[in-house]
């Protein structure tokens, strides 16, 4: 077994109100035999890792529980790293903005700030003047290339190098039957992936929580509990990177070092171990996501550039 997670008071007291039989939220002494729900804060009294149905009973309810509840969920959140999970699993729930409202609600706010500065391009050099040429002159010619692999048409024939097959295949018969059509197709493509991007971030979520759990297997949690800090650390990424957005460049990269840090940070203390334990399993997590990443994205812009 490796060491222990760093505990903090908070978190203390909350496993102290658990194992003397008082409520986890609010810490008011319960009646016996125990209710269901706390008489004073209304919390529920049972306090196993989350189930997947209370993540779905997330979706119902008032968006927000409360105005305080948002910003002192927000000021753990970014003061505390990973502190904040070590308190919803230690069972103070109604506190706080639960994870995957909090997520829902960050990453809403991002995709629109996002979309509104639309810098988010997946295929570049859309606007060169010679495709806008091509688009209306008696020779087409508008070929994308990507690192040796090319797709697209040259004097109104449809080249696919380096690819797929099936994938040339469906290209040509559903984005490419012209230039005129295949450049408008990519131009949609670059705009709707955007749209798409909360989607790719649903599929990502899970797995990044299973990379989690695989890593971490040693602790046992369930999978849940590896699932609320998944929630928990993409806000915090995903408000780092809405700075981002607003920042100018020399300042907003910035922005990197504090996401490996504050990772590092609450990965230790959600999960405990040594450090040089967290840094590998914090590289081997990085490498993970990039190869989901690099995976799913262009599936999306397919997705955004065939349907
Ligand atoms: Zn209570």
């Amino acid at each position: 077994m490796p060491a222990e997670p760093p505990t903090t008071p908070a978190v203390r007291a909350i496993e102290a109100a658990a194992a003397e039989g008082r409520c986890t939220n609010c810490e008011a002494p319960l009646p016996q035999p125990r209710p269901a729900f706390c008489p004073a804060c209304g919390q529920e009294t049972r306090i196993a890792a989350p189930t997947l149905h209370e993540f779905a009973q997330q979706f119902g309810g008032a968006y927000f529980s409360t105005e305080g509840a948002l910003w002192r969920t927000l000021r753990l959140l970014l003061t505390q790293p990973g502190e904040l999970t070590r308190q919803y699993l230690a069972g103070r729930r109604k506190h706080f903005v639960l994870p995957l409202r909090l997520y829902l609600s960050i990453s809403l706010v991002l995709l629109l700030m996002v979309q509104l500065m639309g810098q988010i391009t997946v295929v570049e050099g859309l606007d060169r003047p010679e495709l806008a040429i091509a688009e209306r002159g008696p020779l087409p010619n508008a070929v994308l290339d990507v690192q040796g692999r090319r797709m697209g048409l040259r004097a109104g024939v449809f080249v696919c190098e380096g690819l797929p097959t099936l994938l040339c295949q469906l290209v040509h018969e559903r984005a490419a039957p012209d230039t005129r059509t295949y450049l408008q197709r990519l131009r949609a493509a670059n705009e709707r992936v955007v749209s798409h991007l909360g989607v790719v971030m649903f599929v990502l979520l899970p797995l990044f929580a299973a990379c989690l759990k695989l890593l971490n297997a040693r602790r046992g949690m369930p999978y849940t509990a590896h699932l609320v800090f998944a929630l928990h650390l993409h806000s915090f990424w995903f408000l780092v990177l809405l700075a981002m957005q607003l920042l100018q460049p020399p300042l907003a990269w910035a922005g990197l070092p504090v996401i490996v840090v504050y990772t590092l940070l609450a990965g230790r203390r959600v999960y405990g171990g040594a450090w040089w334990a967290r840094l590998l399993r914090g590289l081997a997590l990085t490498a993970m996501y990039l190869l989901l990443l690099l995976v799913t994205l262009p599936l999306a812009w397919l997705l955004a550039l065939l349907i």
